[in-house]
């Protein structure tokens, strides 16, 4: 029998599937230790905006992200082409007297956080993987299936090119192939809530400040964009108000705005493109088998109310880099289950940490019992008075507590 011949495979040390944020970084941080990585995304290459035209997916990027991403050489043209940052952060309660109120002076830094797009966070990811020889940049390229080969792994894609690799990395997000074909058992919950998300011009600046204010279907951010008048709202809300919300004419949806904020910022006077996203809290049944880990949205999604899904995405990829250096450093297998393991377990455990607490205040703010809403508002009210309570509470917000790999250690910009 005549055997069809096998195309030759590219060989790399690493195979990063996904061009989200996390795989981006991923593949930038790993082709930073000299390995040759091969980085996979199923998406054409976006055309350039025009000028003025924004993402509507603008993320809160914690300190410790900018680090890494300096880190990974990517945060000179974040920082140039970010769309604000913000000093202040206030939340109080539509159903109580409950407010707490941070300012990034409290803890001598001088923010609490950046706003940026998410494109702008994968262009200038993209353009440091162009500057690093070892890296592969595929796409369009899908991954198909994999096989087990020796000391390797066989990964076909979609247009049948081949490629071989010691480690494959799913960065392939909430339905990720990788974890579907590795056959990792996935828990997913839904909120059954869904966010309404758009940019917007408000009567009153901003001033530098996030807002949040919990109404009884969700919480309703403000967050501040480089133009005073300027902010980036995410919504959450039942799926029929959802819906409700995305059918407004702009002046109705710009007036319901202002009053489930309580006019807060003034009137709303313009209101830009609007989408809105399901929200699900989601977790993988594990994040490594041998050569194969997951990261990102792959391994865990989270209620974006505190905005730190994407954050600890790449808090994945860095201390996945980093145990795999050490790994290179010390002449191991960079596959190896046991180099794994030590990433699964330092992850699994902070990444389950920030869930549980997101799903507290989820819950704990949903709730329409009078004795919990009394709760909640003095609770508010007396961390509002506790500096150390504060403090940690903003350290956990700029990602600056837990055990954090060395790139998110590192002292760089804030
Ligand atoms: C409304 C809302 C607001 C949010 N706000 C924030 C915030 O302020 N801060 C924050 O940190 N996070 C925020 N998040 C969370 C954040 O969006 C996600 O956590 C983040 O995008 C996950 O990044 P990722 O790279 O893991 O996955 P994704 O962004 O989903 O990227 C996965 C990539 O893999 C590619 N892919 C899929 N399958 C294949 C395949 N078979 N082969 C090759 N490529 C493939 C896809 O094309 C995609 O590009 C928010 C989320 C929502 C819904």
């Amino acid at each position: 029998m005549i055997r069809p011949r096998r195309t030759e495979s590219a060989e790399f040390d690493v195979a990063v599937i996904g061009g989200g944020v996390v795989g981006l970084a991923a593949a930038a941080l790993l082709g930073g230790l000299g390995l040759r990585v091969a980085a996979v995304e199923a998406g054409a290459a976006a055309p350039p905006p025009a000028p003025g035209d924004h993402d509507l997916r603008v993320y809160a990027v914690t300190c410790a992200s900018a680090r890494l991403l300096a880190h990974a050489g990517a945060w000179e043209e974040v920082e140039r082409r970010r769309r604000g940052c913000f000093r202040r952060m206030e939340v109080w309660d539509a159903h109580s007297r409950g407010r707490i109120c941070f300012d990034s002076t409290a803890l001598a830094e001088p923010t609490l956080g950046y706003i940026v797009e998410q494109r702008v966070l994968c262009d200038a990811l993209g353009a440091r993987l162009r500057q690093l020889p070892e890296v592969t940049v595929m796409r369009p390229a899908s991954l198909q299936s994999w096989e087990s080969v020796a000391e390797c792994l066989e990964v076909t894609l979609q247009e049948g090119r081949r490629i071989s690799a010691r480690l494959l990395v799913g960065a392939d997000g909430a339905a990720s192939r990788v974890r579907t074909l590795a056959g990792i058992g996935y828990e997913r919950h839904g909120y059954n809530q869904e966010a309404v998300v758009c940019n917007v011009r408000t009567e009153r600046p901003h001033g530098d400040t996030a807002f949040q204010r919990f109404l009884s279907q969700g919480p309703l951010a403000f967050l501040p964009l480089d133009d005073a008048h300027k902010s980036s709202i995410v919504w959450s809300t039942s799926p029929a108000h959802a819906r409700r919300l995305l059918a407004l004419d702009p002046e109705d949806f710009g007036s319901e705005l202002a009053n489930a904020f309580e006019q807060r910022l003034g009137r709303v006077l313009e209101v830009g493109q609007r989408a809105a996203f399901e929200l699900a809290r989601a977790r993988a049944e594990r994040y490594v088998l041998p050569r194969v880990a997951l990261a990102g949205d792959a391994a865990h999604s989270i209620h974006p109310l505190a905005g730190q899904g994407a954050n600890l995405g790449l808090l994945d990829a860095a201390t996945l880099a980093e145990v795999v250096g050490q790994a290179v450093a010390a002449g191991m297998d960079i596959g190896a289950i046991r180099t794994l393991r030590r990433y699964e377990r330092w992850r699994t455990g902070e990444n389950r940490l920030m869930q549980t607490t997101m799903d507290g205040f989820k819950h704990l703010f949903g709730s329409e019992l009078k004795t919990v809403r009394w709760l909640r508002g003095a609770g508010l009210s007396l961390t509002d008075r506790c500096e150390p309570a504060k403090e940690m509470i903003m350290r956990l917000a700029m990602g600056l507590s837990g055990d954090l790999p060395a790139a998110a250690r590192v002292r760089t910009i804030c």
